[in-house]
């Protein structure tokens, strides 16, 4: 029998209990197979990935050295408790510690960006014996017990882990908190309110301040410049730790190995998962500074799960990282972010009266549409899902969350695909300005 579309649809409708959804009113697309920056249905209908699926596949689909790596370990040793010593885990540690900045001694494995943030937090509080994490109200941090806690929207339903949580306004200037009207006066008012909330919260109690560089799911809010280092100067102020959560802005996204390298500062843990293997084999972690990694030679780590380190989810990582310094793709994502990306979305801000703004960094960015430019009043849902649908039609799959477009293809998009997608958003966004703005 050949696989069709509607084969696999109705598969997925009778069996799958999907994620973050009403099961009775979905329709997933179905995807058959993908290269590169493209996938295709069993009809054959290609699509740009403009979305790098939940932005993760930052090496894009099927590189054959990260499958041929998975093959080999398969063959080799497919699984091993995390107790044990094995090659590809010291490996990816080594890789991920290369990456990172100095002072950084050793790497924690998990299988995803939720646990790791649960782990960094376990950490956190062990280290300091304090209790309380801070972090921001427009965040993301993973859908598991504490990391949801520490998002900050209010997917944060309250469960038993919530204890200890408290939040507080970043910046982002579009729609100040702050009524700032430029970016410094945003970076110091938000500044100033973070240290209320630090006092207020009772700074002896607080254990880490746990925060994206850059906010993806939120929006991707470039901080203003200063202001990730004026949170690091109040984490030591009162003894606080600082957690980078870089799960969605990690390895290569912004066009860096990290995000926060752009603001010239250091926290004390790094999250990270997504693009450190492209979602290939789930894994996720947590690079633990030398003092925090010291403190836990004489102290017990309560953290741990049976597939910890999955060799598999390891030699992804090692074949990722390779793949990555060898083939420049790093550096392809600065200089389309920098270039035919960054260029073209302004030039699409300018053409059309429904973006209200662009901002973002290497293939890191954020369409904000609305109906009015001048009140900034958010695009409505029905808008925003008619573009997604638009867009599917013309062959694009988008990143679409709240009123924004998040343009996130793989880091390894060329120009020429660039430009593809940018003629589809201008296509759309011509239609849709048309009606709604
Ligand atoms: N942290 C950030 C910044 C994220 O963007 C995400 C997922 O989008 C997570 C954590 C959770 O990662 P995962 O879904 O792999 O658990």
């Amino acid at each position: 029998m050949t696989t069709t579309n509607d084969l696999v649809h109705q598969l997925d409708r009778q069996h799958v209990f999907h994620s973050w959804s009403r099961q009775g009113q979905l329709d997933p697309l179905v995807i058959a197979g993908a290269e590169g920056c493209r996938m295709w249905d069993y009809a054959g209908k290609e699509y740009l990935d403009f979305s790098s699926q939940l932005v993760n596949t930052n090496i894009g689909h099927q590189h054959p050295k990260v499958i041929a790596a998975i093959k080999e370990q398969a063959e080799t040793l497919a699984t091993v408790a995390p107790a044990h010593a094995n090659l590809a885990r010291g490996e990816a540690a080594k890789r991920i510690l290369e990456r990172a900045p100095r002072g950084f001694s050793k790497v924690f494995f998990t299988n995803a960006g939720a646990d790791a943030n649960e782990n960094a937090i376990r950490m956190a509080r062990s280290f300091t014996g304090r209790d309380k994490i801070l972090s921001a109200y427009r965040s993301y941090h993973g859908n598991t017990g504490s990391a949801i806690a520490a998002t900050g929207d209010p997917r944060r339903v309250p469960n038993e882990f919530a204890r200890g949580h408290a939040h507080f306004f970043n910046p982002y200037l579009y729609r100040s908190d702050f009524w700032a009207s430029n970016a410094e006066e945003e970076c110091q008012r938000a500044l100033q309110h973070l240290r209320r909330v630090i006092e207020c919260e009772g700074p002896e109690a607080i254990a880490a301040i746990l925060l994206e560089p850059i906010p993806g799911t939120a929006g991707v809010l470039t901080p203003p410049p200063g202001y990730l280092r004026g949170v690091r100067e109040l984490a030591d102020e009162f003894g606080i730790l600082l957690i980078f959560d870089e799960v969605m802005a990690g390895f290569g996204r912004t066009g860096r190995w990290f995000a926060f390298e752009h603001f010239d500062v250091t926290p004390d843990l790094i999250v990270f998962a997504k693009g450190v293997n492209s979602g290939y084999v789930p894994a996720g972690g947590v690079v633990v500074s030398d003092a925090i990694s010291r403190h836990f030679d004489a102290h017990m780590f309560f953290g741990g799960l049976t597939y910890s380190g999955h060799p598999l989810a390891m030699a992804a990582i090692v074949a990722t990282l390779d793949a990555m310094r060898e083939e420049g793709v790093v550096e392809n994502a600065a200089r389309i972010g920098d270039g035919v990306l960054g260029q073209g979305l302004e030039r699409l801000a300018h053409r059309h009266a429904i973006v209200g703004e662009t901002r973002g960094l290497g293939v890191f960015h954020a369409l904000e549409l609305v109906s009015d430019r001048e009140r900034r009043t958010p695009l409505a849902a029905d808008a925003m899902n008619e573009i997604k649908h638009a867009l599917l039609a013309e062959g694009m799959l988008p990143f679409v969350a709240g009123n924004r477009i998040h343009v996130v293809p793989p880091c390894i998009i060329g120009e020429d695909e660039v430009e593809q997608g940018l003629a589809t958003l201008d296509k759309v966004l011509g239609e849709v300005s048309a009606k709604y703005a």
